[in-house]
């Protein structure tokens, strides 16, 4: 039994970023791994420009009367200089004309009459955002490997970038085992139960930014588990099973691994839930035998098929940001000889509560937590108040 950061050390250690980047449809690129630096070709703004509606003039002019000389729309140009005495009318957004060195509010002027607007306010701000104040030709606005979300897409779409460089998206095989299993669509009978690994890996699969191929429920015997891993060996970068790498008379994961060729570099760890977690390598290939119970399977991908995922894609972060908060009740267990990984719930947003848990199989017990806190090997005992990181799910 290895501790879970030598078995996270040694998975990362395993893998190989795949070094093929493709470039799709700025939309197309939402959640996916930027492989290329975002440089800008303009300045923005791109000219002198106002920050409000109102009327551009010499702030050494606000005591008296000022004349209207023209008026200045959006995506319009200035045709004259704003001399002592006179000021433009301009729009949000409009190029600030020669001469002026402020924009009055409309909200703080007043119209004399027609031609003519007064200051009213108490004290005149400059109200202009200046070229290049945002970003200017050649800076980098976003460095690669993040993971793209709506407001990169803005600054993609500002700079130019209609068809953005991103990381091709690993595929992963989903072979959930045992001859118990039945799919969601039927009532299981006697015996059996129903198959939520399969779907809760590939929906996880997703959410990492990868492609699941879901091979379907392999049943307990070598021949098929062999016949299937080797497929799913050939098609895919990862591959993930569940089931099958305990300590029972129809555990034969590992074994069939071995047949393939795959080399294991662990297969229990001092995780719980998540102990036979098993991992093992052919080539680039990495091979991850998950345990059968749900809760084990959802919290050792996430700790670590996750992080392999986003390093497959180059992403710069493997693991989300922890949230640090204090416990909301009094943690105990009695025993420490593995780490505990316990679902959590926020209470809004200030203390972590961790929610009631049965154990590996609870499923349900997930439905309400928000996170899971680790609680480390030799550590029996966490007080109400005490701070823990949350890893938010
Ligand atoms: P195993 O690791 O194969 O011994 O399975 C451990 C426990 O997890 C058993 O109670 C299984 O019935 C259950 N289990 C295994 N695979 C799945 C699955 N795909 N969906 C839900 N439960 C499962
Ligand atoms: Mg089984």
């Amino acid at each position: 039994m290895i501790r879970f950061e030598e078995a996270y050390a040694l998975v990362l250690s395993r893998v190989v970023t795949i070094q093929k980047p493709e470039r799709v449809l700025l939309l197309e690129s939402l959640h996916r791994v930027l492989a290329e630096d975002i440089v800008s070709d303009i300045n923005m703004p791109p000219f002198r420009k106002s920050a409000v509606d109102g009327f551009a003039c010499r702030m050494s002019d606000l005591r008296m009367p000022l004349k209207i000389v023209e008026t200045i729309a959006a995506g319009s140009l200035p045709t004259m200089q704003v001399e002592p005495g006179t000021c433009a009318k301009i729009m949000t957004g409009a190029p600030i004309p020669l001469g002026a060195d402020c924009v009055l509010p409309v909200e703080d002027t007043r119209l004399a009459d027609d031609l003519y607007v007064e200051f009213t306010g108490m004290e005149a701000k400059k109200n202009i955002c200046e070229l290049g104040e945002d970003i200017r030709i050649g800076d980098v606005s976003i460095n690669k490997g993040i993971i793209i979300g709506p407001q990169h897409i803005a600054i993609m779409a500002a700079l130019g970038y209609h068809q953005p460089l991103v990381a091709t998206q690993p595929r992963v095989g989903i072979l959930p085992t045992g001859d118990e299993l039945v799919e969601p669509n039927i009532k299981p009978l006697g015996g059996q139960i129903r198959n939520s690994n399969g779907y809760q890996l590939v929906a996880q699969t997703k959410a990492a930014g990868a492609l699941p191929s879901y091979y379907g429920i392999v049943s307990d015997s070598k021949d098929a588990t062999y016949e299937v891993l080797a497929k799913a060996i050939a098609e895919n970068e990862v591959v993930a099973l569940t089931g099958g790498v305990s300590m029972g008379d129809y555990d034969y994961v590992p074994e069939i691994m071995e047949k393939l060729g795959v080399t294991i570099h662990f297969s229990s760890v001092a995780v719980q839930p998540g102990k036979p977690t098993t991992f093992g390598t052919l080539d680039n290939k990495l091979v991850f035998g998950l345990p059968g119970n749900p809760v084990s399977a959802f919290i050792q991908f996430e700790l670590l098929v996750k992080p392999a995922i986003r390093k497959l894609m180059g992403c710069k972060q493997l693991n989300p940001t922890a949230i640090r908060l204090p416990l909301a009740e009094d943690y105990r267990r009695n025993r420490a000889e593995r780490m505990a990984l316990v679902p959590v719930k926020i209470i809004a947003g200030s203390a972590a509560l961790p929610v009631e848990f049965h154990g590996s199989a609870h499923i349900f017990a997930l439905g309400n937590a928000d996170g899971i806190i680790a609680v480390p090997i030799g550590t029996t005992k966490i007080d109400k108040g005490e701070i823990v990181d949350v890893r938010p799910l």
